[in-house]
């Protein structure tokens, strides 16, 4: 089947954009009428799964993707050279290639949790694997690989198996495992919110388990935790801030979800490191994390409130901190929420450097990829902060095991600005 592009998108395939959004289809691809049953140009009807032919004016081939008939994403873009056929083979091969570099990445028993394979950035769209150490999570976006894992999985089972990893499992919302279990994949337990955890392969994968992050030890919520259980891709930054917290007196997590930064912060020496998140479970997770590692949680406190509420009453105290890490959920989930979220940005940050002392630092992280690192600089600035004292010491974003391409700036999403 053909899917004709308009200029601009096959300018963009070509530069390696992996994503074809339905309204750059020359025609609109709005044959066919039903949804889910749209019919790419020159084709029949296309389903989600399907494999696509990509062209445009003067060029009769772009390249090869997989068709999603029923997200903005129309199609997932894997190949822009005419061999090898785009079969499980051709992706298996990717996967294997994804996870042999992880094994040199990864290499000893420092770090059991990482990314195994991070979808367009491993050049397998819509594909997300993390591993867990004996466990591994899938995640889909959209849902054109939904009819290709059952095929997948005998190899996943094997590549997987070979490093250690028993189960496999899948993190997918109502609809997407709704398709999964049409095309017969094994039925799991997902439920109305969606965000539930389907067993697809091995032994049943455990509801909590302890991980290693270079070296710290870590509780992961495999069942009900956000993401796929945690946040990798902070990993680094959680050891920048281990670093960081040697001889601190007083540390502020704020959105500290199950306490990455935190626990790092303590190990790293900090004499009282004070977790903020609205959400208590992932307080009960931390404290655990601290004591897998030795850390007395007496010793430090936790607080269930929101974030801004615990500024404000912070600074009315007269509480002041000399290191504050604040990394919150994606203020812009989309383009058009973008002007709101950088006045919430803008926000937090006055209110945290109010209670920041003069010498501390400031770790202040954004991971929304709609708002740019220039963006997010801008609600850092002098005027924001109302203070002159501090220099932009460092800024770092994602670690190696969530690579991107440089045509798809969507995936350089994570930054960690260090202000000092
Ligand atoms: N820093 C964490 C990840 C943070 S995820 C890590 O390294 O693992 C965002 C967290 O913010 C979630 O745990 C969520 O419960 C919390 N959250 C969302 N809105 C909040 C608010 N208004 N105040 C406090 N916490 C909030």
């Amino acid at each position: 089947m053909r899917v004709h592009l308009t200029a601009t998108a096959a300018a963009a395939v070509r530069r390696g954009h992996p994503w074809v959004y339905r309204d750059a289809i020359a025609d609109g691809g709005a044959h066919g009428g039903k949804r889910g049953e749209r019919a790419p140009r020159g084709g029949g009807a296309a389903a989600s799964g399907d494999v696509v032919e990509l062209s445009a004016e003067g060029a009769p081939f772009l390249g090869r993707g997989l068709w999603d008939a029923d997200s903005a994403i129309a199609v997932r873009v894997f190949q822009r050279t005419q061999a090898p056929p785009l079969d499980e083979r051709a992706i298996a091969e990717r996967l294997e290639r994804a996870f042999a570099l992880r094994d040199g990445w990864f290499a000893g028993r420092d770090t059991t949790a990482y990314r195994l394979c991070n979808g367009e950035g491993d050049r397998v769209p819509s594909l997300v694997i993390d591993r867990y150490d004996r466990a591994a999570v899938i995640r889909l976006d959209g849902g054109a690989l939904a009819p290709w894992l059952d095929r997948l999985l005998p190899h996943l089972g094997r590549a997987l198996g070979a490093r250690g990893v028993r189960s496999i499992g899948l993190r997918a919302t109502g609809a997407r495992a709704g398709g999964l279990h049409a095309t017969g994949a094994r039925a799991g337990s997902e439920d109305a919110d969606g965000k539930k955890l389907t067993h697809l392969h091995g032994p049943p994968l455990p509801d909590r388990l302890f991980v290693r992050e270079t070296g710290v030890a870590m509780e992961v919520d495999l069942a009900r935790g956000q993401k796929t259980g945690a946040f990798l891709d902070q990993r680094d930054n959680r050891a920048r801030v281990r670093a960081l917290a040697a001889g601190r007196r007083r540390v502020l997590n704020l959105f500290s979800y199950a306490g990455g930064f935190s626990v790092a912060a303590a190990l790293g020496g900090a004499a009282r490191v004070t977790s903020v998140d609205s959400a208590s479970a992932a307080h009960a997770s931390a404290q655990r994390t601290f004591r897998e590692n030795g850390v007395d949680p007496a010793a430090h406190e936790f607080v269930t409130a929101d974030a801004f509420d615990f500024l404000e009453k912070a600074r009315a105290r007269g509480d002041r901190y000399d290191l504050v890490i604040c990394d919150p959920p994606s203020f812009a989930p989309s383009e058009r929420a973008k002007p709101r979220a950088l006045g919430a940005y803008r926000r937090l940050h006055a209110a945290v450097a109010r209670v920041l002392d003069r010498g501390g630092v400031l770790c202040a992280a954004s991971c929304s990829s709609h708002i740019t690192a220039e963006d997010f600089l801008a609600t850092l600035d002098d005027a924001t902060l109302e203070r002159d004292d501090l220099r932009i010491r460092a800024i770092h974003g994602q670690p190696e095991d969530h690579p991107t391409l440089p045509a798809w700036w969507e995936g350089r999403y994570l930054k960690f600005v260090v202000l000092e």
